[in-house]
């Protein structure tokens, strides 16, 4: 299992995507500037993440705080996704590359953050039809390149196929992670996902 990293690349700006029909919607694009190749490997693994600054902000502050962070941090971290608590969903890394999220696991995976200020700052309708929608845009981009889907099913290793916490995965287990932590209702995000 190779745990380096290769040259992380600058990106350009992006177009704003946009989806109709769902109850949770795109964000315009905000690319990070934290990718790397994912070396032929299509991603197996979808890892949701929280994003905790810390501090007492809105929903809204931790948004745009996180996008900012994922533009410019001294760690080169990076998800593809940033789910808010109205039902955003910001995307941030293509899913044709890895994003700096889970470490080793980061070539095969995707990664979802979604807003949660404080640990214990409950999760919303919201936040959970944007981790689906995530989930679901994943598939969809999978099914066009060839590859097969990702399974909704819950794992509890990074080396399995399917859905997993950060808190969950080795390298979160390691360094020790611990979002989306207990708000994080399992059972009905699963019972979102086709
Ligand atoms: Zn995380």
């Amino acid at each position: 299992m190779r745990d380096s990293l290769l040259p992380w690349h600058q990106s350009g700006g992006g177009p704003p995507f946009l989806v109709g029909g769902a109850s949770a919607f795109l964000r315009s694009s905000s690319y990070s500037n934290y990718y790397q190749a994912r070396n032929g490997q299509a991603p197996r693994l979808f890892v949701v993440h929280s994003t905790r600054s810390g501090a007492d902000l809105t929903d809204d502050q931790e948004r745009i705080g996180t996008l900012n962070w994922f533009q410019n941090n001294p760690y080169q971290v990076s998800a593809h996704y940033v789910g808010d608590a109205t039902g955003g969903l910001t995307p941030v890394v293509p899913l044709v590359y890895a994003a700096g999220h889970a470490g080793f696991h980061n070539s095969y995976s995707v990664g979802v953050e979604l807003t949660q200020p404080l640990p214990d700052t409950p999760y919303t309708q919201g936040h959970y039809e944007a981790a689906a929608l995530a989930f679901d845009l994943t598939n969809h981009w999978l099914a066009l390149m060839g590859a097969s889907p990702i399974p909704p099913r819950h794992v509890f290793s990074g080396l399995e196929r399917g859905v997993i916490g950060h808190d969950e995965t080795e390298q979160g287990r390691a360094s020790g992670k611990s979002d989306p932590g207990e708000p994080w209702q399992w059972d009905y995000f699963l019972s979102l996902l086709k």
